[in-house]
């Protein structure tokens, strides 16, 4: 099934603000909620559906993933992205917390309740930049990184219990994690789940505690990853490797970590989106006599054909020479300017030859003929 459109899949436009998408989310959990619609698949694949658009939308960093790289994102690039296999309905519970204040809290579904993941707090995630020149933007990149993280500790490989002990189970949940209570809620009587207080969800408490993490399964460390850059990034883009951000505490999962991509300055070109923009400064007798010249492109030179008569400050327009798209194919173009180079310094010699060329009368400015600036150009290129 193709993936719908998240903003259409709520119905709220793109400029939503949280407040609104919250709302909008909430109204449609209440109308798909399979509590409301007993065996009815439809209604459970747009409650799933639902939950999935709110859990991406819901979140400043993944929203912003989202309107940058949709569905599509730069999955195949190495990248996490956003799993596609979406959310099972323990993630959508727990996504209730937020919305209903606890009301759905949990059970209540499909009969047998849910019951809650075992282990420890997730990881928090890790937001590092990358500094990448054209030449990599443009190509794709491979790059080794090195992360300062927590990982899972090495004593006790997370367990947080002392070696030759292991974590016993809580007697306050019995091992559940979860204490349950029943409250009355608009759509009836519902049970609700809240963490246990003994074991903070563990599910199991320790005794004896590891020294080395004291308990807490994690310890600091250091991780050097492969990267696979996809081809056409951008300056603030985001992406996420999902589960190589801290370690979680007590064999939690571990936290995503998101690289944000920085440009770095490239001694010829200027970069705007796909498009690549190169000042070529010629001699004035090359312009008016015309000749021809390389020019620098991120895949190599390109030569050009100056014609005779050239204006300084022409822009020529080399298709395809510019950056690619992370989403779709086709590159941008360069876009090379042409401008006459003034010297500085002229001996004696060339004064006077200059001085002979002043007063020639092909050398005034015709007033006649207007001739067209930057602006005007690139307001052709561009219409
Ligand atoms: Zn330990
Ligand atoms: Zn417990």
């Amino acid at each position: 099934m193709a993936k719908r459109d998240y903003y259409e899949v709520l119905g709220v436009s793109k400029q939503a603000t949280a407040e609104e998408i919250k709302k909008a989310y909430r109204k449609l959990a209440l109308k798909y909620h399979p509590d409301k619609n007993p065996d009815n698949k439809e209604a459970e694949d747009k409650f799933k559906e639902a939950a999935q658009a709110y859990e991406i939308l819901s979140n400043a960093d993944k929203r912003r993933h989202y309107d940058q790289f949709g569905h599509a994102g730069p999955q195949a690039g190495g990248f996490g992205g956003f799993g596609g296999g979406g959310m099972d309905m323990n993630d959508i519970f727990e996504q209730f917390g937020d919305i209903f204040g606890g009301a759905f809290g949990g059970g209540g579904f499909g009969g047998g309740g849910r019951s809650r993941r075992g282990g420890g707090q997730r990881g928090t995630n890790i937001r590092i930049k990358l500094k990448l020149t054209l030449e990599e933007m443009s190509e794709g990149a491979n790059k080794r990184i090195k992360v300062n993280k927590y990982k899972v500790c090495s004593i006790c490989s997370g367990s947080g219990a002392k070696a030759g002990t292991s974590p016993t189970t809580c007697p306050t949940c019995k091992g559940s994690g979860q204490v349950t209570q029943v409250t009355n809620t608009f759509l009836g009587q519902m049970r609700t789940a809240s963490i246990c207080p003994t074991c903070q969800g563990q599910g199991t408490i320790i005794s004896d505690k590891c020294s080395s993490c004291r308990g807490e399964g994690i310890e600091r460390g250091e991780e050097v990853l492969e990267v696979n850059i996809p081809a056409g990034v951008e300056e603030g883009m985001q992406l996420s490797l999902s589960g190589k951000g801290n370690a979680g505490m007590r064999q939690g999962p571990a936290g995503d970590l998101l690289i944000v991509i920085e440009e770095a300055e490239h001694p010829n070109f200027r970069r705007d989106g796909q498009h690549l923009f190169f000042d070529l400064f010629l001699n004035f007798a090359d312009l008016a006599l015309g000749t021809s010249v390389e020019v620098p492109t991120l895949g190599g030179k390109a030569k050009i054909k100056i014609d005779a008569g050239t204006q300084s400050g022409k822009t020529l327009r080399l298709r395809a020479k510019g950056m690619p798209s992370v989403n779709h194919g086709g590159r941008g173009d360069l876009f090379v300017t042409l401008i006459s180079y003034t010297p500085q310094s002229l001996s004696s010699e060339e004064k006077e030859l200059l001085e002979q060329l002043r007063n020639s009368s092909n050398f005034a400015p015709n007033p006649n003929k207007k001739e067209k600036g930057f602006f005007d150009r690139m307001k052709e290129f561009f219409s």
